[in-house]
C-alpha cells in the first residue's frame, strides 16, 4: 500500500483538490469498520456517540490549529462557498447596506448574489488591472452605515491573495469584515481580531466537497431575515452545534483526519500550522522565482498580491499550451490547465502538495523551455 501511495501523481487541481496520501490511507483502512464499531462512518447516526466523538475532536482540533477565539462559533454546514454568498447577506445584512471589495471572479460573484438581499456597493475593485493587483485599502470607499464589508482573501481563479487582512477600524469603519477564505483557510494563521465572519468550502484545503466551514463571531448572530431558511440560519445552526439537520458527516470525518495530519505536521523545525505555512511559502517562492526567471513562462500578478495557493501562469507562445500539458501528464503532473475564464495554466499548491511536487513542476518548466525556447 505504502509503495503504491508514494507513486501517486502530483495533483495541481484547484478544487476538489489533492488530499494527503496518509489521510486517504487511514480513511481506506477505516472504511468498513470505524474503530471496532462495526460501521462505516457513512453509516452512523449523526447523533450517536461514535459520530459525536468524531465531530467534537474535529471541532476542537480545528479551533486549536487556527487559534479560533472562544467568542467565535465554528459551523459545519453544506452548500459550499456559493451558497454562503446568499446565506451571509440573509444572516447579516438586515436588508440594508453591504460593501464589497472586488479582487477577482469570486468576490465579483459574491457581490452579484448579495444584490438579491441587500443594497450592494462596490467599495473598491481591481478589475481595471485585469484582477492582477490589490486595491489599496486607504482608497476604499466604505460606507459608514454598512452592515458588513466582504472580501475574498484568496482569489482562487486569478491568484490574488491578501497577505494581510485589512484593519477596517484603521480605515474608519466599524463594520464587521466578512471573508471568503475558501482557498486560503488553514494555509496560514488568521488574525481573528480583524474578522467578524470567515467562510470556505472544504474542497480546497480541508477535505471532500460537501462540507462548508463558517466561523462567526457570537455578536453577529440573531439578525437573520425572515426569509432565511432555518437550516441556513447561523443562530439556529450554532445553537444545535451544527446538528440542526444532518450535517455532512463523512466530510466532517475526513476534515478531522486532515486536522490530525496537520497537528502532526513538522517542517524545518516548526510544527502544525506554522510548519505548513513555511512549506507553503517555500513552495510559492520556488514556483514564482522560476516563473520570473523564465523567458517562456509568465505570471502577471503584482508581487505583493501573489497567491501562495493558486498560481496562474501563461506560456508566452500560447500555441505550446497543449504540448506543455501533454508533457505534464507524461510526468504525472495532473490538472494544470488554467480556468476557462483566464486560460493558460494554473498550479494550485495547497497544503497537501509537497515541495517535491512543485520541484517536479519547475523541472518540467525548465526542460520544456530548453527544448522549445
Ligand atoms: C471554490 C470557491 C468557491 C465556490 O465554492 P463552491 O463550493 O463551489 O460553492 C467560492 N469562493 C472561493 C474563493 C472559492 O475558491
Amino acid at each position: 500500500m505504502q509503495a503504491q501511495l508514494q507513486q501517486r501523481p502530483y495533483n495541481f487541481s484547484a478544487g476538489p483538490a489533492a488530499l494527503p496520501a496518509e489521510v486517504l490511507e487511514t480513511a481506506a483502512a477505516e472504511m468498513l469498520d470505524w474503530h471496532g464499531s462495526g460501521m462505516s462512518v457513512m453509516e452512523m447516526s449523526h447523533r450517536g456517540k461514535e459520530f459525536i466523538s468524531i465531530y467534537e475532536q474535529a471541532e476542537s482540533d480545528l479551533r486549536e490549529l487556527l487559534a479560533v477565539p472562544k467568542d467565535f462559533h465554528i459551523l459545519f454546514m453544506q452548500g459550499g462557498g456559493l451558497a454562503e454568498n446568499a446565506i451571509v447577506p440573509l444572516n447579516l445584512s438586515r436588508g440594508g447596506k453591504v460593501d464589497f471589495v472586488v479582487t477577482g471572479a469570486w468576490s465579483q460573484k459574491s457581490a452579484g448574489e448579495a444584490k438579491r438581499y441587500a443594497d450592494v456597493h462596490i467599495a473598491a475593485s481591481n478589475e481595471a488591472s485585469g484582477f492582477t493587483a490589490l486595491p489599496e485599502p486607504s482608497n476604499w470607499q466604505l460606507r459608514r452605515d454598512a452592515a458588513y464589508v466582504h472580501l475574498c482573501s484568496n482569489e482562487t481563479i486569478h491568484g490574488v491573495e491578501f497577505h494581510e487582512i485589512p484593519d477596517l477600524k484603521a480605515l474608519g469603519s466599524d463594520a464587521p469584515l466578512v471573508i471568503d477564505f475558501s482557498s486560503q483557510q488553514l494555509s496560514r494563521p488568521l488574525d481573528w481580531s480583524r474578522v467578524g465572519l470567515a467562510f470556505g468550502g472544504a474542497q480546497k484545503n480541508i477535505g471532500p466537497a460537501g462540507l462548508t466551514l463558517v466561523f462567526v463571531r457570537n455578536n453577529l448572530l440573531g439578525h437573520a431575515l425572515q426569509a432565511c431558511p432555518s437550516a441556513f440560519n447561523y443562530q439556529t445552526v450554532a445553537q444545535a452545534q451544527s446538528m440542526f439537520n444532518t450535517p455532512p458527516t463523512y466530510g466532517i470525518y475526513m476534515a478531522g483526519l486532515v486536522f490530525q495530519w496537520l497537528k502532526r505536521f513538522s517542517y524545518r523545525g516548526r510544527n502544525a500550522l506554522a510548519a505548513i505555512e513555511q512549506r507553503n511559502i517555500d513552495k510559492a517562492e520556488l514556483l514564482y522565482s522560476t516563473l520570473d526567471g523564465s523567458g517562456m513562462f509568465i505570471n502577471r500578478v503584482a508581487h505583493n498580491a501573489r497567491s501562495r495557493m493558486n498560481v496562474p501562469f501563461f506560456l508566452r507562445d500560447e500555441r505550446l499550451n497543449d504540448a506543455f500539458l501533454a508533457d505534464a501528464r507524461e510526468r504525472r503532473l495532473l490538472q494544470l490547465k488554467g480556468h476557462k475564464s483566464v486560460g493558460g495554466m494554473r498550479a494550485s499548491i495547497y497544503n497537501a502538495m509537497p515541495l517535491e511536487g512543485v520541484q517536479a513542476l519547475v523541472d518540467l518548466m525548465r526542460d520544456f523551455e530548453a527544448r522549445h525556447g
